[in-house]
Parts: C-alpha cells; structure tokens; sequence
C-alpha cells in the first residue's frame, strides 16, 4: 500500500474509533481497494427527532392535518437534495432540516437522496391527545399485604389496613390513581397465602388501584441485573399469578417498575413478551445520595434497565421513548419523595415544570417502608409528603391516569 493510502487508512481507523458506536452504524466506510486509493463515503442520516421518540404537543405545531414537526439530519456535501418523505428539505453544507407532518400514531419518516440508495428511516409516536397527566406509583409493596392476610379473620375490607385507607383517602380527596408495584415474598408471609375474600372489594376499586410485580423479594438489591429471560417470566409470572387469583387480572397494568430498575435486554424481552408494554427508571446515573436528581457523578446508567449512555441521556430530559427493537415504552420517575424532605418537594417539582418534555407526564413514585413504624427506614411526615406531591399536581391542573389506559394514558 503506498504511503499516502497508508495514512488515510489510519486516519480513519482512528476516526471510526473516536465516534461513537451509533454514528458509525450510521456511517458506511467504503474501501475502494482500486489503485490502493481509499474513499470515505458518508451517507445520510436522521439527528432529530430519534428513532422511537414520542412526540406531543409541546414537540410541534398542531395544524388540522396533524403534528408539524422539524427533521433535521446530517448528510455528506456531495448530496444538494436531500428529500424527507414527500418534501423537500433545506440543505446547508452537511446538514439539512424539513418540516413534515405526523399524521398517525407510528409514523414513518425517511430522509434520502434521489437515485443513490442512501437513506435512513425511522419510527416516531404521535401522542396526539397528549395532556398534562400524572400516576403515582409505590415501589416494594408487600407489608400491608401481609398485613391483610395476617388479619383477614378480623378485617372486614382492605382499608381496614392503614396503608391502603391512607391511599384511599388521598384517591377519594384528589382523584389520585395508585399503582402498587408488588414483591412475592418478605419475612413469613408469601403472596400464595394471600386470602381471596377481598376479591370483590378489589374489583370494586379497579378504576383507581393497580397492582403489579416488582420484585420476587426485597433483598438482596439489584436482584434482576444479570437476570435470564427464564428467570425474570418465572419471577414475573410467580407474583402476576397471584394478583390475578386474589384480586383479579382487571387491577394488573402493563407498565411497571422492576426492583431497582435494572435488568439486561433479554430479561425485558420476557416481559414484554408476558405483556409488559412499559417499563419506569430514573433513567439517570450513579449518584451520591439522597436524591437521584442532584449529582450525576459517574457516566455509568442506573436504574435504567437496559439502555446505553445515548440512550439515557435522552430520558433523562424526556418524559418517555419507546425502544422500537424490544417494543417496550420507557417512562421516567419525575420524583422519588421518600428521597426528599418534606420543604424541598414542592421546588423540585417547579424545576421539572420548567421544561416542556419532561413535565407533561408527571410520574410521582415512593416506596412502601417508609410508611411504617417498624421498618428502620420510618418517616413520620410520609403522609404529608405523599399530599405536598398530589397537591402539587393538582393544583397545576393534572389528569390522575393509569399508563394501561388510553395512549400512555391520554
Ligand atoms: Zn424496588
């Protein structure tokens, strides 16, 4: 190889390993071993918006035909016209940006260049009767559960445990739906033992109560984070079994939160193909205690299931995304109260207010041990903070929805 060939050939290597793994999926390096002359050709690819975003709203104009929204992209110089879909684009030097309508819910959007075979597709979701709404969730439920189990000779209906007769109020005052995300089993109690008389009085209150799984049990934590495909279905299919015997299959959602958000890719496939359609993180990085949301400290994801850097660097700033590979919806903690003194919830939630993409869905999360006196992880203004946050959410004039209803719940 003569030595001019020889440093274009290094540069590029170099090149191809200092961009990141996605660009060069994108990127086809073409090596013409014609006459020992390498040439570099640079295709043509979609930026924004990315594939799978779910866009609303606050994302484009509304027009009567549909959702205008601007693509913008990348392409190499040699390409003057660049089309997306049925319009023309604006071209500038290697960049182009096109306005085009969304007009469905899964829509197609192809940028390319007439007659070379460059193009690069992609899926966006229309959220097309986006509000502002919010769910609460609750994270490592299964005291009060044994609770009722434990007293059902002497308890009538399943507010006669606080836990659940604290939520009921905070349902009956604020219109507040609740999901309950679940583990099988804690110290001498499992989910099997749970009675079904109280079947009825769960069915009764389906429109505003969720159970799911979460978890096989409380410790040791991470439990899912080098979990199998078997193993997550049969820890999923231990806990969904019961709820459907004791309560009913009608108080399951297909979103969930799996204990401490962690799990490789192939153990979410074994959700999504058990039916889970969404999965909520904080879609955030190491952090040094006590709130999630003050200092990214390492590049390293977690509680972000399976996604890479990328692509929790685009949750962290958005409300939702959907992984278009797996089929599974990703949605964002907005809040972790049990995390935050009651004085500092209602200026945390101001700041995620701020901006647009993030304060659309309003996902209000806390745990269940926080709640009761004999866990060491007590906070005796649990009550109050839970009110601070749905307060909060009600007076900005949120919608109290579940995910499993509607359109990601709108
Ligand atoms: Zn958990």
């Amino acid at each position: 190889m003569p030595l001019l060939a020889c440093v274009f050939y290094r540069f590029y290597t170099l090149h191809a390993v200092a961009v990141p793994r996605i660009i060069q999926y994108m990127v086809k390096v073409l090596f013409l071993k014609r006459a020992d002359v390498l040439v570099v050709v640079l295709l043509i690819r979609i930026v924004e918006p990315v594939d799978g975003a779910i866009l609303n709203r606050n994302d484009g104009r509304l027009t009567s035909e549909g959702l205008e929204i601007v693509v913008r992209g990348v392409t190499s110089r040699k390409y003057d016209k660049v089309f997306v879909n049925e319009e023309e684009a604006e071209v500038d030097g290697d960049r182009f940006t096109c306005r085009i309508v969304l007009r469905g819910l899964e829509n197609r959007i192809v940028a390319f260049t007439r007659g070379s075979g460059c193009a690069d597709v992609i899926t966006v979701l229309w959220d097309k009767n986006s509000i502002k709404r919010y769910r609460f969730s609750v994270d490592d439920n299964i005291l009060f559960l044994k609770d009722l189990a434990l007293n059902s000779w002497k308890y009538g209906s399943i507010f006669d445990n606080d836990f659940l007769s604290f939520w009921r109020d905070v349902h009956e005052k604020y219109g507040t739906k609740v999901q309950f995300n679940i583990f099988y089993q804690t110290e001498g109690f499992k989910l099997s033992e749970m009675p079904d008389k109280y079947k009825s009085e769960w069915l009764e209150n389906r429109d505003w109560l969720r159970l799911t799984f979460h978890a096989l049990q409380e410790k040791p934590d991470l439990p899912y984070r080098n979990a199998t495909y078997m193993e997550m279905k049969r820890d999923y299919l231990l806990v969904t079994r019961e709820i459907e015997r004791f309560a009913g299959k009608e108080l399951l959602s297909n979103f969930t939160t799996i204990h401490w958000g962690e799990a490789p890719i192939e153990a979410c496939v074994a959700l999504r193909n058990c039916g889970i359609e969404g999965l909520v993180g904080y879609f955030t990085w190491n952090y040094r205690g006590p709130s999630p949301y003050e200092t990214v400290i390492t590049d390293k994801p977690c509680v972000s299931y399976y996604l890479d850097n990328e692509k929790v660097k685009y949750l962290s700033r958005h409300d939702y995304w959907k992984d278009m590979k797996t089929g599974i919806v990703f949605i964002r903690h907005d809040i972790v109260i049990n995390t935050l003194e009651l004085g500092e919830i209602t200026n945390h939630l101001n700041k995620v207010a701020e901006d647009p993409h993030q304060s659309e869905i309003v996902e209000l999360m806390i745990h269940e041990q926080q709640f009761h006196h004999s866990r060491p992880e007590y906070q005796p203004d649990y009550e109050e903070k839970v009110i601070e946050a749905v307060k909060w959410v009600t007076d900005k004039g949120y919608k109290p929805v579940f995910y499993d209803e509607g359109f990601i719940g709108a």
